[in-house]
């Protein structure tokens, strides 16, 4: 990848690049709508990577091209870089660079050429990968010192102030921080993180990616009014965000508030929980043991957060009836992809009964992936 990536750019742009990275898409496994509430989180990289080939230029002027876009470069300059000014793919890039600049980075133009085999719209991160390649690259050809959690925040700066959408942080700790074999516990108010060990092979287990190809759009509203509806809800409870109720709690907080709050506390609540309790069996040496976690956060996400999908509910009961340990849909919702946590002989058993049940439905046939855990953002070369 990274010499084809290599030549593409030197056809494209002329002189050879100076460096070559990878960022890789997600999935999480547990802890959803919770990195906005300031709580936790349990995401695993994709061995699907957008991968960027960069060489920096000194007219300042920002070039950019991608083997997934229309065979045209859009060029920008740097010093015009503003939120709103740039539409298209090339407002996560260029919101990148927008974002250093802002931190009072003296950070230029460039020649990019993106390459990725991130699924884009399938809720695996396709974004956050490109925002994160951009972040590690530019980090490194000049030496900016930052660290990989102040680098996600980077990204996600790009992302909700240049490219409008209201994300949390998730997505790009996740693409910087993950390891190789292993998921990442996060705590989205500190970006303190842990890796957890995920021996999918060595437990004779497989983790199914559906997608149903459903595209959500997270820049609709439906996200910020939900994100607005947790906020609102910390507001009237007196806590800095919902990440301060524990379960113990709920009960009696949920008696004050207003009833159409009381769904959206429940699910951030008992969500914060569940990668609790997800962690506990994966430090044990339990994977399958996370299976009905997965299959309890679905039922959560689907009847108190109201962000299912009718083709996601179906892939995952589906799943769960042909033998699959637990399923749930994995990022924002609104569509995009199903994870399902399978024994590995079951793998094709249960692909085939989610595609035969979509069938009958009317849907599209969904496009299955495999997840394995895999590493972080790094240079290719
Ligand atoms: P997700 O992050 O779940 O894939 P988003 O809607 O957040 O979905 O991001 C998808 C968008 O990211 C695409 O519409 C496109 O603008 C941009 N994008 C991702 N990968 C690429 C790529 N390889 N080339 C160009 N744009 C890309
Ligand atoms: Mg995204």
């Amino acid at each position: 990848m990274s010499a084809r990536v290599r030549e593409e750019f030197a056809r494209i742009h002329g002189p050879a690049p100076e460096g070559v990275w990878a960022a890789p898409g997600r999935v999480n496994l547990i802890g959803e709508h919770t990195d906005y509430n300031d709580g936790f989180a349990l995401p695993m990289a994709l061995p699907q990577t957008a991968v960027l080939a960069v060489r920096r230029r000194a007219d300042g002027l920002l070039r950019l091209h991608s083997a997934q876009g229309d065979g045209r470069i859009t060029e920008l300059r740097v010093a015009d870089l503003a939120p709103g000014a740039v539409s298209g793919w090339a407002r996560y890039p260029a919101g990148v660079v927008w974002a250093l600049r802002e931190r009072g980075l003296p950070v230029g133009g460039a020649d990019l050429h993106l390459d990725s085999t991130v699924p884009t719209g399938a809720g695996l991160s396709s974004s956050a990968a490109l925002e994160c390649v951009v972040a590690v690259a530019y980090e490194e050809l000049y030496g900016l010192g930052l660290e990989r959690p102040e680098l996600a925040r980077v990204a996600q700066y790009a992302e909700n102030a240049f490219a409008g959408v209201p994300c949390g942080v998730m997505d790009q700790m996740a693409s910087v921080c993950c390891a190789e074999g292993g998921a990442l516990h996060l705590d989205s108010r500190s970006l303190e993180v842990r890796q957890v060990p995920f021996d999918l092979a060595g437990h004779g287990l497989r983790l199914l990616v559906l997608d149903t190809r459903v595209k959500h759009d997270l820049a609709d509203g439906a996200y910020a009014a939900l994100r607005a509806g947790c906020e609102r809800a910390a507001r009237l409870l007196g806590l800095p965000a919902l990440r301060d109720l524990g379960e113990a709690e709920l009960p009696g907080a949920l008696g004050r508030l207003p009833a159409g709050l009381v769904p959206l506390v429940r699910h951030v609540v008992t969500e914060n929980a569940r990668v609790g309790r997800a962690v506990e069996r994966l430090e044990a040496g339990e994977p399958k043991a996370l299976g009905p976690v997965l299959t309890e956060g679905h039922a959560s996400l689907r009847d108190d957060y109201g962000v299912s999908c009718p083709e996601a509910d179906l892939a995952v009961e589906a799943a769960v009836a042909a033998g699959a340990l637990g399923a749930r849909m994995t990022g924002g919702g609104f569509g995009g992809s199903v994870i399902a946590l399978v024994r590995a002989g079951e793998a094709a058993r249960v692909t085939g009964a989610v595609a035969d049940a979509f069938g009958s439905a009317g849907f599209r046939a969904p496009v299955a992936l495999e997840a394995v855990p895999s590493a972080g953002a790094r240079r290719l070369g």
